[in-house]
């Protein structure tokens, strides 16, 4: 198995990327998704968030009301470490989970958006950034997203920088054009994958 980080700026392309290698047979695991299982309806993560911060983090129909919580866990530093406290651990066993469920040849793409503020690209055996200038991400989160500029200036400004993922980078994906084609790369983590499987490294590391 040969696990890739997946990582890159809000906006710059990290999902469409994730599914060109999903059509090219990787097994993609989507940090935000799990993010959201971890606080579905009868979960003990919801259970725990609702202990924590109160009923009113909920709607009506007992789904996590996002924007409430927000406002609640982005107040104070020892809020947002508290929801961590409870969403952290819980998304990172159902990554293992999915990653031990993964055939022993996979290869898994974890698309993680804070890969990088978390320091853990040493968890992977190659991570791969995906860019796209400022500008340009603004632009796709306002006008294919229907954002709000402010919003997503702020988002953009509070995420590391681009020196930040460069510094991690073993991949570095340009997507301020066309979506790079990902065919090639993809041949090489294959080979990866078997050197790594079988530790013989007889055609030698990518
Ligand atoms: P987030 O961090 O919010 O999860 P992301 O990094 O996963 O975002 P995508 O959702 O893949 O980014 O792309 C953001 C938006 O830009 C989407 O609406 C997508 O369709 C569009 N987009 C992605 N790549 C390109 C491209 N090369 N050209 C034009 N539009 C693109």
């Amino acid at each position: 198995m040969l696990r890739v980080g997946l990582t890159g700026g809000i906006g710059s392309g990290k999902s469409t990327v994730a599914r060109l290698f999903a059509a090219n047979g990787a097994v993609v695991i989507d940090a935000d998704k799990l993010a959201r299982e971890v606080l579905e309806p009868g979960t003990e993560g919801l259970a725990e968030v609702v202990r924590a911060f109160g009923e009113d983090v909920l709607h009506e129909d007992g789904t996590v009301n996002r924007a409430a919580l927000a406002a609640k866990a982005f107040a104070t530093e020892e809020a947002r470490q508290t929801l961590n406290g409870i969403t952290h651990p819980r998304i990172g066993a159902l990554t293992g989970q999915r990653m031990a469920e993964a055939a022993e040849d996979a290869i898994v793409v974890h698309d993680i958006p804070l890969l990088v503020e978390r320091d853990i690209a040493a968890a992977y055996h190659l991570v791969v950034v995906v860019y796209a200038d400022p500008a340009t991400r603004l632009e796709r989160l306002v006008t294919s997203r229907g954002m709000d500029r402010q919003d997503a200036e702020n988002r953009i400004a509070a995420q590391a920088t681009d020196e930040q993922r460069r510094a991690v980078a073993d991949v570095w994906l340009d997507n301020s054009g066309e979506v790079p084609d990902v065919t090639a790369l993809w041949d090489r983590l294959v080979v990866f994958e078997e050197n790594v499987r079988t530790r013989t490294y007889a055609s030698g590391p990518p």
